[in-house]
């Protein structure tokens, strides 16, 4: 019999093709998947064209070509203040997603405990699966979303390999401070622990709130590996170019992983990102003010609802608890709403292994054109959303 293999078993369909096909065949507006309506800037497109048309069509070197890493190094410096060797220090990957794969199986074997915040990304549990690792979240509780530390101190235990930090957080929209990034510094260091930190949102914060990576802090940089990613800073989240930055030591195990995932990432979108690091670089700072924005526009529409909302200090996602509108069930809402409202949300019961945590609680995007959330509230204004 034609079947999958058990490492799928337990491992759902990702709930954002479900929720984008959902919304596509009830003409629903999306504010589930996270992706911009609107492309990132023309010069990068042309940038890729003229690759394209330039004869950058064969593969690129395994680590990424070379522009693009020197490009990231100075990135990292230009922000930062870090002095990165773009041959050892800077592996591109096929997006943040395989960024997360080549770095948990390139340093989580099978029975490593993963210690991670939940809600979680959903690709973080199945590729700690796949690895054979054991998962072990630390929940950020509503209604502010922080770290508990005391939490994450009992979680380690003499069998944790890795952290796997997400900041600014999706789904709750959390941007750690300095103070919770060196309470994880302080454990990783005195049990010896990597850190894996997916840094995807790191230009899209708000109100003042600073993305702090963790590799600043002291002793932390030979022991974490950083992931970004062009899609979420050049709202090009369909090139799925990403990067992997780190000490040469736990590069080597990234790259080791990563050449048996694609070998290497595709060739002539590297240079355009280069150039879009290197010249473009003022768009993800008016993304993150026009995105402030639209947060604002989705938070006032969402707070005159009868539901419970927690402001996010960045990424593209706010984050609500809709117990009072009497759903017991935050899915049953999201499966609800493209009927009752034409409406698309993500419900996050599927990123917490704490039920109970996880229940209520549904995402919206604001990534999108202010008409469309404008169309996406006035909806929901009108509709009976009661369970
Ligand atoms: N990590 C997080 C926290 C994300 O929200 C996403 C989705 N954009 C990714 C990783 C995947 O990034 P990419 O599209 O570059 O693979
Ligand atoms: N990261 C985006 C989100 O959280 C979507 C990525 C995906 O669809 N896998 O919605």
């Amino acid at each position: 019999m034609v079947g999958h293999a058990k490492r799928l078993d337990g491992i759902p369909p990702t709930i954002f093709s479900e929720m984008s096909a959902l919304a596509l065949r009830t003409g629903s507006v999306n504010l589930g998947q996270g992706f911009p309506d609107v492309d990132g800037p023309p010069g990068v497109v042309e940038q890729a064209v003229a690759a394209l048309r330039g004869g950058r069509n064969q593969y690129a070197p395994g680590p990424g070509v070379p522009e693009l890493r020197a490009a990231i190094a100075r990135h990292q410096g230009r922000h930062y203040d870090l002095d990165l060797d773009p041959d050892s220090e800077v592996v591109v990957t096929t997006g943040a997603t395989e960024g997360v794969a080549a770095a948990v199986l390139g340093l989580v074997d099978p029975g490593d405990e993963v210690v991670l915040l939940e809600p979680y990304y959903d690709s973080y549990p199945a590729m700690i699966a796949f690895a054979g690792g054991v998962r072990r979240p630390i929940t950020l509780r509503a209604p502010d979303f922080r770290l508990d530390v005391t939490a994450l101190q009992a979680t380690v235990t003499d069998r944790t390999r890795v952290i796997l930090l997400n900041t600014p957080h999706n789904p709750t929209g959390t941007v750690l401070t300095r103070e919770e990034l060196q309470a994880v510094a302080d454990l990783a260091i005195e049990r010896d622990l990597v850190v894996v930190t997916d840094e995807v949102y790191e230009h899209l914060t708000f109100d003042g709130h600073r993305h702090v990576p963790l590799c600043t802090l002291p002793g932390m940089w030979e022991r974490t590996v950083t992931l970004s990613s062009a899609g979420k800073s050049f709202s090009l989240t369909g090139w799925k170019v990403g990067w992997a930055t780190g000490p040469a030591q736990l590069m080597e195990a990234v790259l080791g992983a990563k050449q048996w995932l694609s070998f290497t990432s595709g060739s002539p979108l590297q240079p355009a990102i280069a150039h879009a690091l290197d010249e473009e670089w003022h768009f993800y700072d008016e993304l993150a003010a026009s995105l402030q924005q639209r947060r604002d526009q989705l938070c006032a529409g969402l707070g005159a609802l009868d539901v419970d909302l927690r402001v996010p200090e960045g990424t593209y996602f706010a984050l609500t608890d809709v117990s009072r509108l009497g759903w017991r069930d935050g899915r049953d809402f999201c499966l609800a709403l493209p009927e009752r409202a034409g409406v698309v949300a993500i419900p996050a019961q599927g990123f917490c292994d704490d039920r109970e945590a996880g229940q209520h609680l549904v995402r919206w995007a604001f990534c999108k054109e202010t008409d469309v959330i404008a169309e996406g509230l006035r909806r929901l204004h009108a509709a009976d959303l009661r369970a």
